[in-house]
């Protein structure tokens, strides 16, 4: 391909907004600026009609009945899983599991993946960046099994080390887990690099996407990491829905986690013999209009592009940190060579939290406090900060708001 085929049209911003009916409100009196994507996006109509055709038209349990409509909702839910492992390049819908969200999928890891092997000494690798819920279930683990957690360090731009971390992978690493993008600083980790160090040593890779999935384009048989989890509502997708993409030979050899429906073929007293992949791991009802809403949510996704969409955000994360940088008293924190489209930063004087509550009056909306990531917070000598994250359908002008109304507040409080 050319560089001139290779670079993707321009985004019709104006009329991609159109698509999300949250946009057009005002708050607070002025037109909502919603730059806190990196918590939560906005749904487009397309996935909420889905939502609302498959309770209208299809809805009943799955997988259970011969009645009509348990075998529309059963063939609903199985192509959204089909429509997620497309998504993701993934060899199987058998790694494909349905989870609540990132947290949910990597707390099923510590206790199938890592509770059964885990032996006093042993160690789990991740870093100094990640998100409460990467760190949490392996402190969790750990503390059940007498294994270590191992991080490795990051520098002063927020990227991390990776001299320390291949020093850190050890004979006793059972797993390395890592964000894939964070949430709290924006970089995005070497990935490719991360999998090949850990591959080379015999240790599986897991990968929190939570804030990759919405950026750019995934092909986890090229990544080849083990494990991947994400969560639809940062995907323009429902909440309560997310994914643990896992390899099939791992996911086989792992035990179920939770008991019940769904994930067994037979119960007798004396046992029950569990069901196959990936319904070993989905035991009860799950959300079935959940799935069906992030089948639309990613068929919206690709229908905009992912490389027009990572090429619009860049240009965004860009002109965020030349207006944002040029604000008297603002200091980014997380400058990493390679950032996904959030900005965190401080205001000399002004706390983070009287920020949001300014802006809100502005109707901009951000995120202030730790980012569920108090360790990296904390790594850059700050309590908290304020985090602006983009979205393909956020502009320019919003951008320009939001500089302007941090430059009144740090006048304000001069
Ligand atoms: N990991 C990262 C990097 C995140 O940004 C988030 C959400 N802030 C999570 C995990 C947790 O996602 P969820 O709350 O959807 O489970």
């Amino acid at each position: 391909m050319s560089a001139v085929a290779a670079k993707p049209a321009a985004l019709d911003v104006a009329r991609l907004r159109a698509d999300f009916p949250v946009l057009a409100q005002r708050i607070n009196g002025k037109p909502l600026a919603y730059l806190d994507n990196g918590a939560s996006s906005q749904r487009p109509h397309a996935v909420i009609e889905a939502e609302r055709h498959y309770a209208s038209e299809m809805h009943a349990n799955v997988h259970r009945g011969v009645h009509t409509l348990s075998q529309r909702a059963t063939d609903a839910f199985e192509a959204a899983r089909e429509r997620v492992r497309r998504f993701l390049n993934a060899r199987s819908t058998r790694e494909i599991v349905f989870t609540r969200g990132t947290t949910e999928s990597i707390n099923l890891v510590a206790q199938s993946f890592v509770r059964p092997r885990a032996r006093p000494g042993d160690e789990i690798l991740i870093t100094h960046l990640e998100h409460h819920a990467n760190i949490v279930p392996w402190q969790m683990a750990c503390a059940a099994t007498g294994a270590m957690l191992k991080v490795a360090p990051i520098d002063r731009r927020g990227e991390v080390d990776m001299e320390a971390f291949r020093s850190l992978l050890s004979a006793r690493t059972l797993l390395v887990a890592t964000a894939h993008v964070s949430n709290a600083l924006g970089t995005v980790l070497p990935v490719r690099e991360i999998v090949a160090l850990a591959h080379a040593r015999g240790v599986p890779v897991l990968l929190d996407g939570a804030q990759a999935v919405p950026h750019f384009a995934l092909d986890l048989q090229a990544l080849d990491c083990d494990f991947y989890a994400f969560s639809g509502h940062k995907l323009y997708g429902p909440d309560g829905i997310g994914v643990l993409y896992g390899r099939e030979s791992l996911l086989e050899a792992m035990p179920p986690w939770q008991g019940g429906g769904d994930m067994i073929l037979a119960v007798s007293f004396s046992g029950p013999t569990y069901n196959q992949l990936p319904f070993k791991f989905e035991a009860g009802t799950p959300h079935i209009s959940g799935a069906v809403g992030l089948a639309a949510a990613i068929d919206y996704v690709d229908g905009v592009g992912l490389e027009r969409i990572a090429a619009w955000e860049q240009e965004l994360l860009g002109y965020a940190t030349a207006r944002l940088g040029a604000v008297d008293g603002l200091t980014i924190i997380g400058t990493a060579r390679d950032k996904a489209s959030l900005v965190s930063f401080v205001v000399e004087g002004v706390h983070p939290h009287d920020l949001g509550t300014i802006l809100d009056q502005e109707g901009i909306a951000i995120r202030t406090g730790h980012h569920c990531a108090m360790p990296a917070i904390e790594f850059f000598g700050v309590p908290a900060t304020a985090r602006a994250s983009f979205a393909f359908y956020n502009t320019r002008e919003e951008i320009d708001r939001l500089a302007t109304a941090v430059a009144a507040a740090r006048a304000m409080f001069r």
